[in-house]
């Protein structure tokens, strides 16, 4: 690797970007997101999912995507988890391009995806198993995401004997527990009633002000997009792009009271 071909300098990641090459050494963001196009290739004909679009997302940010299904949101986050190839444009995390599917990240979706026959502690270990890593290490960092997100007590219990709310919380321990610097969640409340879905974004909201992670949170709620990001990117419907860029410039943590003032009225019109 060139000299210093990644500095870290004041939250920002200096380096050599192939988007820049043209202009040298250049300033980046820790994700950053350069032109970047989805096409799909189906049978009957090409599906434009997205438009060249840039984002660039600064290291412990906690960034929303907001729009209507199907412009896009899903597929931009399985590009930036290197799930899926991108049609045009660049991809880099921490000054690395992403060129094939991140370890080094977490992701909730919509379903938590438990294995049943495992005991709750069981599931959120499984993510330091599969990447070959002693359980045994990760067991005191487990416990204590699971008390923090007030599953204590239930650990050796089974998803099968959990409410939805309890399992998306284990599944979002299980995303956390290899400390890895940026976190994914695509609908994560998705399937959740409203009481549990605003309990849960109040355990992230305070998980995140406590690691300081950042986030790339893929949403249809307005509401919870304001309520939990320093900023919410607003995309346009199919073939998806970018609407809006809002900076949310509230206190936290934010509480249900602030919904009624007129600053977040005014972001939420
Ligand atoms: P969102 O997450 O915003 O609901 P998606 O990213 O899931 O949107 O999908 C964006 C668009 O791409 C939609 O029109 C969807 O039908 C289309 N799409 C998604 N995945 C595929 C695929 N594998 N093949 C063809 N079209 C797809």
């Amino acid at each position: 690797m060139p000299l210093a071909s990644i500095v870290r300098l004041r939250g920002k990641w200096l380096s050599e970007n192939p988007i820049h090459a043209r202009t040298g050494w250049a300033f980046m963001a820790f994700i950053d997101i350069n032109g970047v196009s989805k096409v799909y290739q189906t049978r009957r004909e090409p599906v434009t999912a997205l438009t060249p679009i840039d984002l660039h997302i600064e290291e412990g940010e906690f960034v929303s995507i907001v729009g209507p299904s199907g412009c896009g949101k899903s597929t931009l986050m399985l590009m930036v988890a290197g799930l899926l190839e991108t049609s045009g444009g660049s991809i880099s995390i921490g000054g690395k391009p992403v060129v094939a599917p991140q370890t080094d990240i977490g992701i909730v979706f919509q379903s938590p995806v438990l294995v049943d026959w495992r005991s709750v502690l069981g599931n959120v270990l499984l993510q330091v198993e599969l990447r070959g890593m002693q359980s045994k290490q990760y067991e005191a960092e487990a416990r204590k995401l699971l008390k923090s997100v007030g599953l204590e007590g239930f650990e050796d219990r089974h998803p099968f004997e959990l409410s939805g709310g309890m399992q998306q919380r284990t599944s979002i321990c299980r995303a956390l527990v290899h400390n890895p610097p940026l976190l994914l969640m695509d609908e994560p409340f998705g399937a959740l009633d409203a009481l549990t879905r605003e309990q849960i974004r109040v355990d992230i909201e305070r998980l995140w002000m406590q690691t300081k992670k950042t986030v790339l949170f893929v949403t249809h709620s307005i509401a919870e997009s304001i309520q939990l990001s320093d900023r919410v990117v607003v995309m346009g419907p199919r073939p998806g792009y970018i609407e809006k860029i809002l900076t949310i410039d509230l206190p936290r943590p934010r509480l249900v009271s602030m919904r009624e003032s007129s600053k977040y009225l005014q972001y939420q019109h």
